[in-house]
């Protein structure tokens, strides 16, 4: 498979009053065209800073490593993401190769402009098509999405319409310019069960229609598991778990994901005791030494945890974890 977009070694910091504090560390993986990725962790697992990075788009008060590296393959070549600096150059990542879509679609359309206007001018921005083809296409889009009665609803406002239907409606706008990579941030979260579960059947049926990769990004495992083709799993801004979402789900490594697959509902269970991941992920301006996650683990070794920064090691071929539970010899 052809890679799509390939990270590498992401560190980003932020610049504050109290110095700067650690966001993402060292993050690296890859997406292939086709594929959709489940990032995941709690808040403040730098999972979203991740993702912005991606169209870099992180306020101005980020700082990226030196080392840090995001490749977008276009048909016109490798683009260097975090080298654009121009509005003109950014074009290609922020609405063009790349989309995103949020939790709150709100925030994705103006109040004061009708839904077909947005889209008609995203369409115009990243193409030199006509005002009447631009509608055209967009009507097609919002049809596509599964919004009834699309000619009448393009000239409606975001208020106007359900909260589901306003999900299509960004979704819609999102894949309108036919993106290759679509960002997903927690776009299911505000919906109700079944509406969520229509728009994961819906971004499925588009992502092998549009062969996009999708960036799918929660805090609910069982969300990827119904969506995903793979997930990696942050905590505290490193990359802790990753590989194929059946294989991590079946028989998860990192005492983290264990955590939050005990803390979902088991529907032949459903008396079952819904046990949390202890205490609460520590502020990023107190961020432990060693492991990351040492000051929650159940299953903490000792000295070696507190003070050693695990190594990711295979535990098959495509599934890797970064925990010194794992390493054939535990460092001294
Ligand atoms: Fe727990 Fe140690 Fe593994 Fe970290 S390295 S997850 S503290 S066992």
């Amino acid at each position: 498979m052809t890679a799509l977009i390939e990270v590498k070694n992401l560190t980003i910091k932020f610049r504050t009053d109290e110095g700067l504090v650690t966001a993402v560390d060292d993050v690296s993986f890859s997406l292939n065209k086709g594929e959709v990725m489940g990032l995941v962790g709690e808040s403040g697992s730098g999972k979203s800073v991740t993702a912005k990075a991606l169209m870099h788009l992180n306020a101005r008060n980020a700082v990226y490593s030196p080392e840090s590296r995001i490749t977008l393959h276009t048909e016109a070549g490798p683009v260097e993401v975090l080298k654009l600096k121009s509005a003109r150059d950014l074009k290609v990542v922020r609405g063009g190769a790349i989309s995103m879509i949020f939790q709150e679609p709100m925030a994705s359309f103006a109040p004061a402009i009708t839904i077909g206007n947005q889209m008609i001018e995203q369409l115009m921005l990243h193409s030199d098509m006509s005002k009447k083809r631009a509608r055209e296409i967009s009507v097609e889009m919002l049809d596509r999405v599964g919004i009834s009665d699309p000619a009448r609803r393009v000239d409606q406002y975001a208020f106007e319409l359900s909260g589901g239907m306003r999900q299509r409606a960004m979704i819609a706008m999102a894949l309108s310019t036919r993106p290759k990579l679509l960002i997903a941030d927690e776009p299911t979260t505000a919906l109700d069960v079944t509406i969520q579960a229509q728009v994961i059947d819906l971004m499925k049926d588009l992502v092998s229609e549009f062969h996009m990769g999708i960036v799918f990004i929660t805090h609910d495992l069982g969300v990827i598991a119904q969506t995903a083709d793979k997930v990696s799993v942050m905590y505290l801004g490193r990359l802790i778990e990753e590989g194929p979402v059946r294989e991590v789900i079946r028989n998860p490594k990192h005492p983290y994901t264990q955590g939050l697959l005990a803390a979902l509902p088991k529907l032949d269970d459903l008396e079952a005791p819904l046990t949390p991941v202890a205490g609460d992920i520590p502020s990023p301006l107190e961020r432990p030494s060693g492991c990351v996650f040492h000051t929650r683990c159940p299953k903490m070794l000792g000295d070696v945890c507190k003070t050693r920064l695990p190594e990711h090691v295979p535990v098959d071929p495509t599934h890797r974890v970064a925990c010194h539970l794992h390493h054939a010899e535990v460092p001294a």
